[in-house]
């Protein structure tokens, strides 16, 4: 069945930029470390959300699939070794994964940013299984670059 215009506004929003005549005046976040106390930004005139425009960009789930599977992998050694005492499993990572999947604001590259994401993957991770943060963190500057 094809959605009605009603529904599609239900799942989200497939965000418009603005015209730059129509930017809004918003207040830096403080984790943007920006200096000054107000900065231009865009936004979609549809639903109103400001574009992030740092250098964090938000990144897509194949990112944070091809981290879960190195977490995968190096817990499987630890484990062997007996220096973990769980593995991350199949079923954690599909729990994880259709977690953020059906987090919307995860997925909005428009508006949100990576380091926005990478809370919001930690606590996922922390939700359904016990991986070491330093673990999850040294993997993640490995990717990262
Ligand atoms: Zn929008």
């Amino acid at each position: 069945m094809v959605p009605s215009d009603e529904e599609k506004e239900a799942i989200g929003c497939d965000h418009e930029d603005t015209r730059s005549e129509n930017f809004v005046w918003i207040k830096p976040s403080p984790s943007e470390k920006v200096h000054s106390p107000a900065q231009k930004r865009q936004f979609c005139p549809k639903c109103g959300k400001i574009k992030y425009q740092g250098s964090a960009t938000a990144k897509k789930m194949g990112f944070y699939v091809n981290i879960l599977k190195e977490i995968q992998r190096k817990m499987d050694v630890l484990y062997k070794r007996k220096m973990a005492n769980s593995k991350l499993t199949q079923v954690q990572v599909r729990l994880i994964l259709k977690e953020l999947e059906e987090d919307e604001e995860f997925n909005d590259r428009f508006s949100n940013n990576q380091h926005n994401q990478w809370g919001h993957f930690k606590f996922a991770i922390k939700r359904h299984c016990d991986i070491p943060e330093e673990l999850v963190e040294s993997i993640y500057r490995d990717f990262k670059g």
